[in-house]
């Protein structure tokens, strides 16, 4: 039943991001009424994102803007180390126009608004919207990004950032071969302090003379400026002999790492960025939203079918944070917390041991794909094999602040 002000369906998506296209599809291709509400739901994504090559069957068809087989990761010296695992530099406006598409082709609604206040009654919730339309849903997922508000949370949010400053460059040329790209170059920068905020150049060259440089804070508390980031940016292509002819597309990257996790007894369901799934420890979130995205739409369908919203939620929250899901992402939490006391030469120091690790470890770490069983063995083994000022340093983390992460690692996911 609808008129002009109000509209029904069985689950209304609250963002168009990445995460919200991605579940909101998945949820009508599994028979579901779904509406989108965004404001301007196909205003293009700015962000340029990559994840790892064997990710790609998550990805729409044509969505791969360029392959590196050899992402390279450097550190104290100029060798420098080639990782075993692909990577990918995605072409945003393909990735959106395919995660668009398909979620017409399995009849998402699109309502260009901003929702609020939203409210629930036994039979389901409604929200108001910009557009001066009542949305009445049986679910509500609130897919809004980092800067929800909606959710209720368990525990503080942490202010930690990610920061980068970025842009596509023209250059005389550089100094990367064919299917190379720079993960991390976290060698010093002549006049930028060893001992101040750590940050590393991400290059992935789009040609002979073109390339996509970042230069990335992987996560601090304050977040590291963006006018410090692009200072360094610059200090650093010069010492590496790249010379910039001409500046396109600036990027200015701020990712919230801290946000806490949702409370999972609530009736609003979270995905996304607002539902804390972005990796707290390498800022990440993109393949792990389109990777669970079919999990959470069969836990959302079977509920429905089953019983009530509010046990469809239940299903769905606990579909989407399992309890060796929670143990991980505390883990990644004490390894993000821990991150942010090192200083430059700690950062060369723990990354060194990091990729001295099996690579199935490291691999897993970064993807987030690791069960806490596994992230525990291998935080042991890096602890042992770490040098002596960086196990200190993380022993004072793990013994004072990183302590209560370290807790519910062990405790809270099992009584969740
Ligand atoms: C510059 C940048 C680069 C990144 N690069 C990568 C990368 O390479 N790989 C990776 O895995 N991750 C990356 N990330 C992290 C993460 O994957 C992205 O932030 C991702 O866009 C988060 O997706 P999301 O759908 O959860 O939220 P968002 O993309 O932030 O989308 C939120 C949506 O909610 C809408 N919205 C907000 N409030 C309301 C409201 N009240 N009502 C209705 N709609 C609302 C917004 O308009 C938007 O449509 C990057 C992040 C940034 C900022």
């Amino acid at each position: 039943m609808q008129n002009a002000t109000t509209l029904h369906c069985d689950v209304a998506v609250l963002g168009s991001g990445p995460a919200g296209l991605a579940l909101a599809a998945a949820l009508a291709e599994r028979g579901l009424a779904v509406v989108c509400v965004a404001p301007e739901p196909r205003r293009p994504w700015l962000p340029t994102y990559g994840m790892w090559a064997d990710e790609e069957s998550l990805l729409p068809a044509g969505a791969v803007a360029a392959r590196y087989p050899k992402p390279r990761v450097w550190l104290r010296d100029d060798e420098g180390l080639t990782l075993s695992r692909g990577y990918l530099k995605l072409d945003t406006p393909l990735l959106q126009r395919g995660l668009l598409d398909r979620a017409d082709a399995a009849g998402v609604r699109f309502l260009d608004a901003w929702a609020f206040g939203i409210e629930h009654v036994p039979s389901g919730s409604h929200f108001a919207t910009s557009a001066g339309v009542t949305t009445h849903a049986a679910i509500v997922v609130d897919a809004s990004g980092a800067g929800s508000t909606a959710l209720l949370r368990d525990g503080a949010d942490i202010d930690a950032h990610q920061t980068a400053y970025g842009a596509v460059v023209e250059v005389v040329e550089h100094p990367y071969r064919e299917g190379e790209m720079s993960f991390m170059d976290f060698r010093c920068v002549p006049g930028a302090d060893a001992h101040g905020a750590p940050s590393f150049l991400y290059v992935l060259p789009i040609d002979a003379h073109r390339l996509f440089v970042e230069e990335t804070s992987l996560v601090r508390v304050p977040a590291l400026p963006m006018g410090a980031l692009k200072v360094r940016l610059e200090a650093r292509l010069r010492h590496l002999g790249i010379r910039v002819l001409t500046v396109h597309e600036e990027e200015h990257c701020s990712i919230a790492m801290g946000r806490a996790l949702p409370t999972r007894t609530q009736r609003l369901f979270g995905y996304g960025a607002a539902a804390a799934m972005v990796h707290p420890a390498t800022g990440y979130q993109l393949a792990t939203a389109l990777r669970l995205a079919p999990e959470v739409a069969d836990a959302l369908r079977e509920g429905l079918d089953s019983g009530s919203p509010h046990a469809a939620v239940r299903f769905a929250w606990d579909a989407l944070w399992s309890s060796h899901r929670v143990r991980s992402w505390h883990l990644h939490r004490f390894g993000m917390a821990a991150m942010c006391t090192l200083d430059l030469a700690n950062t060369q120091l723990f990354f060194e041991t990091f990729f001295a690790l099996r690579p199935s470890d490291y691999e897993r770490y970064l993807d987030g794909t690791a069960s806490p069983g596994e992230l525990s063995m291998m935080m042991l083994r890096l602890f042992r094999s770490a040098a002596k000022p960086t196990q200190w340093q993380l022993f004072k983390h793990g013994v004072g602040a990183g302590r209560a992460a370290l807790w519910n690692a062990a405790w809270q996911g099992a009584s969740a």
